[in-house]
């Protein structure tokens, strides 16, 4: 069994390969979220199942702002849309 992480969303512990890796990138204008694909960006990181449940359980939670200590919220429309969802 490798890595466990657990799910922002749904609070279930599940292997580092069946979530994703959100991050803060800082270096736009306006911080905005992205999916760290391969899992090395610096900095926290909050990760999810790329699933639509887990990311409206993280949003109605607020759990995404919280797990990188952002005040404020955080648009997820761009990792719903590089996730497909
Ligand atoms: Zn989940």
């Amino acid at each position: 069994m490798g890595p466990v992480r657990t799910c922002v969303g749904c609070r279930e512990r599940d292997q580092r390969s069946a979530l994703v890796r959100l991050v803060l990138d800082r270096s736009a204008p306006q911080p905005r979220l992205v999916v760290d694909d391969r899992a090395c960006l610096p900095g926290r990181g909050a990760w999810v199942h790329p699933a639509t449940r887990c990311l409206e359980l993280a949003e109605r939670r607020k759990a995404v702002p919280r797990a990188l200590r952002v005040t404020g919220l955080l648009d997820l429309a761009g990792v719903r849309a590089h996730l497909g969802l």
